[in-house]
């Protein structure tokens, strides 16, 4: 039988490697070595590998595709996200029809509450929230603007992530829903980070309860892992998972680099460790059908120790009996999940970015190499951006 055969062949190999154990290896040639199977990496593979035809070896050091978008079934068969929920959305047309090649969506729209003085309310602060906690009987935009602006304490330049809330909503609403959920997240204060932080999160006056206002949003209908997967897939992409880029030494070589680790330990930290932050993940089945009324919960107070609770039933549409959840506990140490924003990381980091300049065959790609907080979708844009920048369909750079 076939099985037989293959057996046979596999027991041959086997006993020909004993024999020959000091045979040299062959070193391999490819035209890139992409260090990460993450957004960054993917895309680069992709685009390197099918639109301009080159031979593509993929490393990460984990053992799975996908990087930190990396989702699986767990042991009671609910699909969950590994680390932490990720929800994609977009305004870029040409990102969504660029992954839309690789996976179909199912259309879903992110909502949010926070748990403040013992109520369940919308985050973003919308016309309701305020409904809620301040019986404000606030019936139209301008009612809910006037309340607000009854509030907000102007700054004159709005530099920090204390400034942007501040100035718009005021110091109780701040002290509510931002200031100890980013001290509890970040390991500091507001004030001590760049503005964009809390710029991520808006103020409406409006009832729009949905987390996201993005033309695109949606989850890939079979999960995150296997629309990397159909990335992946094709014959000049060579994958090897569990492996370090610095464990690769001299066995392969190659003509470029895309490099979308820490950019930091690319240079050996020469200068100094460039800050991330991390999370411990803890992940649970309850033998519940329903845990929360929607995906996430958010936990501002800063007496409970975790930031948010993520139910992945809401994202995917999955049916079970049970369901599964993520609790999020922030911390100083382990994987590197957010560069930290402000003014003197921002100069480490430009020292190490001066230091990637000075290296024109390493692309230094993602959140991690360009040191920048990027959904995934910002990823995928500066990956595609970086490809279409190396100019390799141009007629002149192929060899005649
Ligand atoms: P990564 O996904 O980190 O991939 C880098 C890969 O490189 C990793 O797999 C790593 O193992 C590998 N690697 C690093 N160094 C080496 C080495 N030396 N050798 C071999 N391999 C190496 N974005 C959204 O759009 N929506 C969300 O809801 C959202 N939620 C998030 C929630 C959390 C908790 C986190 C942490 C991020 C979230 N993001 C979200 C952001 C999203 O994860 C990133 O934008 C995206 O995954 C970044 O892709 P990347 O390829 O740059 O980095
Ligand atoms: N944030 C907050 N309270 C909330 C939600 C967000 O203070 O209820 C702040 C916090 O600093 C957080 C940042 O806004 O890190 C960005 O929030 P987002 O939900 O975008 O964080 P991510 O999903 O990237 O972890």
């Amino acid at each position: 039988t076939a099985a037989a055969m293959m057996a046979a062949m596999a027991e041959a190999t086997a006993g020909k490697a004993a024999t020959h154990p000091a045979a040299p290896r062959t070193r391999r040639h490819y035209d890139v070595l992409v260090v990460g199977a993450g957004f960054a990496g993917a895309v680069m593979a992709e685009r390197l590998a099918a639109d301009a035809g080159l031979r593509v070896l993929v490393v990460d050091r984990r053992p799975h595709v996908a990087g930190n978008a990396y989702d699986r079934k767990d042991a009671a068969g609910i699909l969950i996200h590994q680390y932490g929920p990720h929800i994609f959305h977009t305004n870029s047309a040409e990102v969504f029809d660029y992954l839309s090649q690789f996976t179909d969506w199912r259309p879903y729209e992110h909502r949010v509450l926070a748990e403040v003085r013992g109520q369940r309310v919308p985050i973003p602060i919308n016309r309701t929230t305020l409904n809620r906690l301040f019986d404000a009987g606030l019936e139209s935009d301008a009612d809910a603007a006037a309340f607000l602006a009854a509030r907000a304490e102007p700054v004159a330049e709005v530099r920090t992530s204390q400034d942007v809330v501040v100035s718009a909503v005021g110091q109780e609403l701040y002290r509510l829903f931002f200031r100890g959920y980013t001290r509890k997240q970040w390991g500091l204060d507001p004030s001590e980070l760049d503005k964009a932080v809390t710029a991520r999160v808006p103020t409406r006056t409006n009832a729009d309860d949905r987390y996201f206002t993005d033309t695109y949003q949606a989850m890939p209908a079979e999960g995150f892992t296997a629309m990397f997967e159909a990335m992946l897939d094709h014959p000049n992409i060579t994958l090897r998972l569990g492996t370090d880029f610095a464990a690769i030494g001299d066995e392969v070589t190659y003509d470029k680099l895309v490099y979308t680790g820490p950019i930091d330990e690319y240079f050996g930290c020469r200068h100094g460790k460039l800050p991330y932050r991390s999370l411990r993940f803890e992940h649970a089945t309850l033998p519940v059908e329903r845990h929360q009324e929607v995906a996430v919960v958010n936990y501002p107070d800063e007496a409970v120790p975790y930031t948010r609770v993520t139910e992945y039933k809401h994202l995917t549409g999955q049916r079970s009996d049970v369901t599964s959840i993520t609790t999020e506990y922030p911390a100083a140490e382990g994987d590197p999940y957010y560069p930290i924003p402000r003014p003197e990381n921002q100069a480490l980091f430009k020292r190490y970015e001066a230091l990637a300049l000075a290296e024109p065959d390493v692309l230094f790609v993602g959140r991690l190499a360009t040191y920048r907080y990027y959904n995934m979708d910002q990823v995928v844009g500066q990956a595609l951006s970086v490809y279409r920048r190396m100019n390799l369909r141009a007629p002149a750079t192929y060899p005649v």
